[in-house]
């Protein structure tokens, strides 16, 4: 792929992350399916929002606080990355952290940064947590490390030991990262059921938390049974076979799902119209419990697909951060073009 090419699809990925989660937040928190024409209708109202005013949420923050700390330190920095994550929520208004990471953080900032694992581990009784935030904030990891597998599934790894320690926790993030490796490698999905068992033993392959494989392959198996057996899913079928909510082990499926469900137009007649990456935005958006996050982590995989132009123009800077977003995803390829 020529490096325009890749620059593209890397911007897709962060700016698919932060559209994702700016048009999630609208949805989120609301009891079962949102109707995609809703979805649609708040969409084409964007044109006439101020530039960056639709804001964005914690999944963006932490994206945010990672990609810059690794372009910072042109590595990773535990310190440096639990530092930046504590900083923005206790310098920021409400983003909707969830109250357990909030715990994590007030522990981080009493200890001066000097225990940057002993918090998250501590939490649950030891069994630490398997929620969605590592995995949520991944995305820059994928763009540091692109086309070095052992790499981004080691920094996907550690990154996610700051907050979430549960291998749960720690599988989700190394699966979200390879889903979005998997999608920039791809220029033609011709089986979605294919990609998705490629990518399941791509992670068998490579995880290194042996702890909770079993529970991501169940997951990918279910998504293509219902890829193979069903034409129109509903949305309580995902949230039933596949979840959707908090935990890592059903927002991340739930993501790729979205993704692979939407490559196919005529599986939604009524955004048919729209190019694969609006058509993943709006149906991860509506099915969701937890739509900001699945919205903004199966619009990255669609990003790193498509690339960024999928988005139009008008919509992209109604968005807090989307120039940033574009810059962010420059300097990470920067540094991996660098690396290699
Ligand atoms: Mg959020």
């Amino acid at each position: 792929m020529c490096s325009t090419k890749l620059l593209e699809r890397a911007s897709g990925v962060i700016l698919g992350a932060i559209f994702g989660d700016c048009l999630g937040a609208e949805f989120d928190c609301m009891l079962g399916e949102q109707p995609l024409g809703d979805i649609l209708e708040y969409c084409n109202d964007l044109q006439n929002a101020e530039r960056g005013s639709v804001l964005y949420t914690d999944d963006s923050c932490m994206t945010f606080d990672l990609g810059l700390s690794l372009i910072q330190h042109g590595r990773f920095e535990a310190r440096e990355v639990a530092k930046a994550f504590c900083e923005t929520y206790f310098s920021s208004f409400q983003r909707f952290y969830g109250s357990n990471v909030v715990d994590v953080f007030v522990k981080l900032k009493q200890s001066n940064y000097n225990d940057v694992y002993g918090p998250a581990s501590q939490q649950f009784g030891g069994s630490g947590s398997y929620g969605n935030g590592s995995a949520m904030r991944v995305s820059p990891v994928t763009l540091l490390h692109h086309n070095d597998v052992p790499s981004i599934v080691k920094l996907a790894g550690e990154q996610s030991r700051i907050t979430h320690t549960h291998p749960l926790g720690i599988n989700g993030a190394i699966l979200q990262a390879l889903a979005i490796e998997k999608a920039l490698n791809t220029n033609e999905i011709e089986s979605p059921v294919k990609f998705c068992q490629e990518l399941l033993e791509q992670f068998k392959e490579n995880t290194t938390v042996t702890e909770g494989i079993s529970v991501y392959e169940e997951k990918m198996n279910r998504i293509i049974e219902i890829l193979q057996e069903e034409k129109l899913v509903k949305p309580q079928t995902v949230n039933s076979k596949i979840g959707s909510g908090v935990t890592a082990h059903a927002a991340v499926p739930a993501s790729i799902f979205s993704f692979l469900y939407c490559l196919d137009r005529e599986r939604l007649p009524l955004i048919s119209d729209y190019n694969g990456m609006l058509r993943t935005a709006f149906y991860s958006v509506s099915f969701s419990y937890d739509s900001d996050t699945v919205g903004s982590m199966a619009t990255a995989i669609a990003g790193a697909y498509y690339g960024e132009k999928c988005i139009p123009d008008e919509w992209k800077i109604a968005c807090e951060g989307a120039d940033a977003a574009l810059k962010m995803a420059n300097d990470l390829i920067s540094l991996n073009i660098q690396e290699q």
